[in-house]
Formats: structure tokens, sequence, C-alpha cells
């Protein structure tokens, strides 16, 4: 069978997670990324991490939707305290389409002191980030950039090409998702991204749309629905996309 791994995954917010799990062990999902957003979450996601007998890489940090003064703290000093366990330092960034900065500016830069805050806790343990930068492409690459990250991808990249190029040969990775299946931006973003620097995930438990309109909830097992869609644009067979993503994911997040 064919081994997969979901480099993206929101393990805390999903019910029945160990159903979820085992569904997914079936479908030949491995090892699974589980990404955090605050501090009960990274709470959460350390807990999951330990407790399960699928292999589950923990990864801490701040989303840039969950900001608030007393709670970011707290889990900035988790975050330090559990570095150790962690394979990664996510899901951080910059988002300027969400509400609250649609509503206030200033909200910008405390999203971005954050986001430089956790920058520096990966770069003190050499940890990859991983990145939602919806609206913030630029902003999310130069504040990578200038803080001397060395491994960066950029999650569900849907922004424009010009920076995609930039990220690219910065060195710095790409994630695809199932939105592959609709959103010609992604697809767009993913036919100009290499092989060698693409990964893939369902950010699960996001809603998605299918071809025919259906709506399902993702679960780790939909990686195998994003490797299709990466074959199929790549013109690559399945078995070859998944070795290459495996690959891939082993050497970005430094696991064996
Ligand atoms: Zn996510």
């Amino acid at each position: 069978m064919i081994e997969l791994i979901d480099t993206h995954a929101h393990l805390d917010q999903i019910d029945n997670l160990d159903d979820v799990l085992k569904r997914s062990f079936e479908a030949g999902v491995k090892t699974i990324v589980a990404v955090s957003s605050d501090y009960n979450s990274c709470n959460k996601t350390l807990e999951i991490s330990k407790s399960k007998q699928a292999k589950i890489l923990p990864a801490f940090g701040i989303h840039p939707w969950e900001i608030t003064a007393e709670a970011t703290d707290k889990c900035i000093e988790f975050i330090k305290e559990n570095a150790k366990y962690a394979i990664a330092i996510g899901e951080i960034g910059l988002d300027y389409w969400y509400k609250e900065v649609k509503k206030d500016k200033s909200k910008k830069e405390i999203q971005q002191d954050l986001f430089k805050k956790q920058l520096s806790i990966a770069k003190q343990y050499n940890l990859p980030v991983i990145i939602h930068s919806r609206g913030a492409w630029q902003d999310c690459f130069n504040l990578c950039k200038e803080n001397s990250i060395k491994n960066a991808v950029f999650h569900w990249y849907s922004g424009p090409i010009d920076i995609l190029k930039e990220i690219l040969n910065f060195g710095y990775f790409v994630s695809a998702t199932p939105a592959l299946s609709y959103s010609p931006q992604h697809q767009e973003a993913i036919r100009n991204t290499p092989l060698d620097s693409l990964l893939i995930e369902t950010d699960c438990p996001v809603f998605y749309k299918n071809q025919s309109g259906e709506g399902f909830n993702a679960e780790p097992k939909h990686v195998a629905l994003t490797l299709d869609l990466v074959s199929n644009i790549k013109n690559l067979p399945k078995a070859a996309a998944a070795e290459k993503m495996l690959k891939n994911a082993k050497k970005f997040f430094n696991y064996n």
C-alpha cells in the first residue's frame, strides 16, 4: 500500500479522533504533523502526540486568528518550554484578510510582532516553520528571510506567482491541500512549484467541496485526495508522487 503523510492537520479540533486516526491509518497515512493554534490547542496537540498509536509529530504555535493578549504570553512560554518535543513551529504567520484586521489596521502590527517572536523561537531551536500567509504573502516571506529562517513551508499557497517564485528561489516549500480540486489560484501555485519543493496536507478538519459540489469535513485520510490531485497536475504516477512527497516531508521536517 502507498504510504502517506499529512503534513498539516488540526487534530485538536477533530471529534472522534480515535476513529478518524484508525481510518487514516487504514488509508495508508502512517505519519501526521499536528499543528496548533493557541495555548489550549498546543496543550491538546502535545497530549495527542504522546497518547495515540499513530505517528503524530506535534508542531506548536499561535495562529494569526487566535491572538489575545493574556493567552499569548502564556502560549509563548509553553512553546519555549516544549520546543524539544516539537517537529516544527506552526501554524504561525499573518492574515491581512482576516476580519479583525480589516476592521482595525493596528491588528496587523500585533500579528507581525507575534509572528516575529515565534520565528525567533524557531531559529533558536533550529525548527522549520509552517506558515499561514493569506493576503500577507510578501510580508511573511520577508519576515522569514530577515529572521534567517532556513526551512519554511507556505501552507495552502494561493497568492501571486511572482512572490511564489521568490519563496521557491529562497529554498522554501509550499504545501498542497484538497482545494486543488476547485481553486484556480491554488492550482496555478502548485503548477509553478517544482516537485522538490512540495508537501501534501489536508488542513483537516477544514470543510471542502468536491467537484460535484458536495462538501466534506477533511480528515488526514483525505491526503490521498491531495496526492491524486498533485499526481494529475504533475503528470506523475501516484506511487511515484507519494514516494516523492514522503521523501520531501522527511527532509523538510528532518525525521525518520
Ligand atoms: Zn491550518
